[in-house]
């Protein structure tokens, strides 16, 4: 593992992030992209009454139709608080659940309740399980840090689809960039190209159901269909001890233990997978963000990132024995040579490419936070990756 050499002085990010800068003050790059989210969402006046825009516009698209909107949902906190919060506001949305077959029970019985209470119809769609068994262990033999992706892209390609199917023009998800930052491109890449590539070099069966939204789907739902993606958190005060408590009051949720870990699958990739193949600890983003955001001092976050992963130990075999994998395949998986998404292909290149009007649209706030966060935001991370050849 590299040394910690530098230390954002805002922040708690290193420069063991390939791709990570630092300014003359020591904030490094990622603390630049907090602050120009911060002026995209403020949290005074202006922000109220941009969400108040949005909100009425949703309800004026949707008049007529059985839904407004879909919202998806994990059994987390994130989902679960946004699908509260789109009800409160008087919203109409479609529970969408995307099943990978790693929830965890809490999280079942956290969508449950949710749906129940709230009201709202709830639609899940299930995947086939040998199909993406065979999936995630080509991600796994792929090498790369992002090996969880393939369920992400699953998740947003059936949210833009059930939204067309519905004839809906707005997807809902719970991302807060003051709770969870932003991933670095080297962490974290994902499109429909990267997981078809990756399954064809690796895989033993064709993928013939598992939801992967090309980038031609993306254009039809986002230019033909007008579906735009809303990300309510961000317009709002987000902070984790008070939503855990409003959400086990009002619907009986319960807390998983770690980010994202209501699914089992992301518990053993974040704490075993991700620190001892590749040295990625994902609290520091979380954390990171929680410092930009005030909701944490920079002190205790340092003191945080000194204890070691929260570990169930019987996670490790948990996953060999579901994913079908011998002792001596993991082990073999652990010792690969460490790759990335740019020795794989991806529509990155075109990306690169266009990345002039990209900056652009993104300047005029025309480019839908899919494609701004996934790789906009990381733009900055990208130019000084090292060695390396995107196109
Ligand atoms: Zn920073």
């Amino acid at each position: 593992m590299k040394p910690i050499k530098k230390i954002c002085s805002r922040c708690i990010l290193d420069d063991t992030i390939e791709g990570i800068e630092f300014d003359e003050n020591g904030i490094c790059n990622f603390c630049s992209i907090h602050n120009t989210l911060e002026m995209q969402y403020p949290l005074d006046d202006i922000g109220k009454d941009h969400l108040k825009k949005i909100v009425a516009q949703i309800k004026k698209d949707g008049r007529g139709k059985r839904y407004d909107c879909v919202v998806g949902v994990s059994g987390g906190r994130d989902s679960t608080y946004t699908l509260y919060m789109a009800v409160s506001l008087g919203l109409r949305p479609l529970a969408v659940h995307f099943d990978n077959g790693w929830n965890s029970e809490t999280a079942v019985t956290n969508i449950h309740h949710a749906t129940e209470k709230l009201d709202v119809d709830l639609f899940t769609v299930v995947a086939d399980w040998e199909e993406f068994k065979d999936l995630q262990r080509s991600f796994l033999y792929a090498s790369v840090p992002d090996a969880d992706v393939p369920t992400d892209w699953a998740i947003y390609s059936v949210l833009f689809k059930l939204a067309a199917k519905e004839g809906l023009h707005y997807v809902i998800q719970g991302h807060s960039f003051r709770t969870e930052g932003t991933s670095p491109i080297t962490w974290t890449y994902m499109d429909g190209r990267y997981i078809r590539s990756v399954q064809k070099q690796f895989g033993k069966r064709k993928i013939t159901s598992f939801p992967i939204m090309g980038f031609w789907d993306l254009v039809t739902y986002i230019g033909i269909r007008r579906i735009k993606e809303i990300r309510l958190l961000e317009y709002v005060e987000y902070n984790k001890g008070t939503v855990d408590r409003l959400l086990s009051e009002k619907l009986g949720w319960t807390y998983y233990g770690g980010h994202h870990h209501e699914s089992m699958y992301t518990r053993f990739f974040q704490s075993y997978y991700l620190p001892h193949k590749f040295g990625i600890d994902k609290r520091k983003l979380e954390y990171s963000a929680q410092v930009r955001s005030g909701q944490m001092s920079r002190e205790e976050a340092l003191e945080k990132m000194r204890e070691p992963y929260e570990f169930d130990p019987g996670i490790v075999s948990y996953t060999i024995t579901k994913l079908d994998l011998t002792q001596g395949e993991f082990e073999t998986i652990m010792k690969l040579p460490k790759k990335s998404f740019l020795d794989y292909p991806t529509y990155y290149p075109y990306i690169n490419l266009f990345r002039i009007p990209v900056k652009i649209a993104c300047r005029f706030h025309l480019l839908p936070p899919i494609l701004a966060e996934k790789y906009l935001k990381k733009d900055s991370a990208m130019k000084c990756l090292p060695g390396k050849n995107a196109s």
